[in-house]
């Protein structure tokens, strides 16, 4: 069974032509899916209905074998990591990646274990009593993922996570996405209009263009079938 499966999704703003327009994908266990595709062809909008921020005119959005149109976001167990990061600037690197598990009542202990390790799997470990605005970038790409790690979420979703980053950076954080991605063997559907992102991370690749999903393949099979 599929992780996420998206069945002939539409979503329509007002009468003009559908934002996305009967869209079906389907997203393993494990996978790393990439939704590409110029600006305004779909891809948020899409995004933001499998999270749940955005309402489905038509189709069916499964997790699991749950339908899932009519959740809330806090019900369907997925972890969003934000392009502005939304992390809080007065509290420390530790406090943030504990938010959400101190907002679902846990214990100091289960915090404190929780925290540590997913400093830990992130290399965060050394700068847990910084606050956001004395890292790095990078280094706050890092505690949003944290933050989403210690939730158990059944995926991760990710919005141009690195287009604010100069070049030097973006390279760096695309491999250490892809590695900790496979490390965490987590679920992931990521949003980019970036090419290189789309043929280097990604499971599968899904090409949107006008709300039309054009394109379903490995980056391989793109490569040789453009
Ligand atoms: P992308 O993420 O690929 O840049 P979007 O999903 O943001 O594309 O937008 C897809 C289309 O839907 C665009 O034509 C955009 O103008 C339109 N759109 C997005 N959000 C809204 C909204 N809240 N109200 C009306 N139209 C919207
Ligand atoms: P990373 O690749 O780990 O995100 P960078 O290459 O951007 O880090 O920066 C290298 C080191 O410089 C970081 O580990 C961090 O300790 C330090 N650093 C970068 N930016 C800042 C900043 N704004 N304030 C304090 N230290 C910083």
């Amino acid at each position: 069974m599929a992780a996420i499966t998206m069945n002939h999704i539409v979503k329509r703003y007002g009468d003009g032509f559908p934002a996305v327009n009967d869209v079906s994908i389907d997203v393993a266990d494990g996978e790393f899916m990439i939704l590409v595709g110029p600006s305004g062809c779909g891809k948020s909008t899409l995004l933001r209905m499998v999270v749940g921020l955005e309402d489905i005119t038509d189709g069916d959005m499964m997790i699991g074998d749950r339908r899932v149109n009519d959740l809330a976001p806090r019900d369907r167990n997925l972890a969003m990591v934000f392009q502005n990061y939304a992390l809080y600037p007065h509290l420390t690197v530790y406090e943030n990646i504990a938010f959400p598990l101190r907002l679902a009542g846990a214990d100091d202990k289960e915090v404190d274990k929780k925290v540590r390790e997913a400093s830990k799997t992130l290399e965060l470990d050394e700068h847990l009593e910084r606050k956001p605005g004395n890292l790095s970038g990078g280094q706050r790409q890092r505690v949003a993922m944290g933050r989403a790690i210690v939730r158990d979420a059944d995926a991760f979703l990710f919005d141009e996570p690195l287009s604010n980053l100069d070049a030097k950076l973006r390279g760096q954080m695309r491999t250490e996405i892809a590695r900790l991605q496979k490390r965490l063997g987590i679920t992931t559907i990521y949003v980019t209009h970036d090419q290189t992102e789309a043929m280097t991370l990604g499971d599968r690749v899904a090409v949107l263009k006008r709300g039309v999903l054009q394109q379903l393949a490995s980056p391989r099979e793109l490569y040789e079938n453009p």
